[in-house]
């Protein structure tokens, strides 16, 4: 049975309950590079459906951000369906993206830092097209008449290049991606086994998805939201 304790995800954050970080930069530099990463859509059950990152030869590295001067590499992505985190209200979002990292050199099982990015649905506002793109490499997979859901061993495993930055909400030129503006606190996986080993950083700001998008990644996604849990003796900080 999984261990709950007092450390669990998602939460609800309140700017004014977070405390301001003089130096956020030596928290948390994310330093992905601004280019395209090949990896394949794994299958469903018994976790999230997840967007694998292929194991980088070198040169090449995983994407990557430091925190309190450790290296975590990008290694999965996931959806939800509503968002599981909440600012400043009690509503949920249309969804939230999870970029799952490990520490270099380290699996998944061990400590992760996770940074989460929520979603409202908006025809009008260009965003970075992350999720749009990952709606059309799931369309591939759709069209050619295989499950979204149900991914076998004999599959041809669907796969595609996303470029990570593309998720991230716009700065205010919507020029580049806003990387800098987040919540960090110490949590859990909101999905078994509910590990309390989970560093989260949540962006401020939102992200926006074109809702005629959104077919194949909710059928993909699968995964519930799970409901918020309390702060209990925990700080949350933030970068601004
Ligand atoms: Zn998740």
């Amino acid at each position: 049975m999984p261990v709950i304790g007092t450390r669990q995800s998602p939460i609800k954050l309140v700017t004014k309950d977070a405390m301001p970080l003089a130096k956020p930069d030596d928290v948390l530099r994310i330093e992905y590079k601004d280019k395209d990463y090949h990896g394949t859509f794994i299958g469903v059950h018994p976790s999230h459906g997840n967007f694998e990152l292929d194991s980088p030869v070198k040169p090449n590295t995983y994407p990557s951000v430091s925190f309190q001067g450790n290296v975590f590499e990008l290694r999965r992505i996931h959806i939800h369906f509503k968002s599981e985190h909440v600012i400043d209200s009690t509503v949920q979002r249309d969804c939230e993206v999870h970029l799952v990292h490990a520490r270099q050199g380290m699996t998944l099982s061990d400590p992760k830092l996770v940074i989460g990015i929520l979603y409202h649905e908006s025809a009008t506002t260009p965003a970075g097209k992350g999720l749009e793109r990952f709606n059309d490499l799931l369309r591939k997979r759709a069209t050619a008449g295989l499950s979204l859901r149900a991914f076998k061993a004999t599959d041809s495993v669907p796969d595609g290049d996303i470029n990570p930055l593309e998720f991230f909400p716009r700065s205010p030129d919507g020029k580049s991606p806003d990387i800098t503006n987040w919540f960090h606190y110490e949590g859990s996986l909101t999905s078994e086994p509910y590990s309390e080993d989970v560093s989260w950083f949540v962006m401020k700001n939102e992200s926006q998805i074109d809702p005629t998008k959104l077919e194949e990644l909710e059928k993909y996604a699968e995964q519930e939201a799970r409901p918020t849990h309390a702060l209990d003796c925990r700080i949350v900080v933030r970068s601004f």
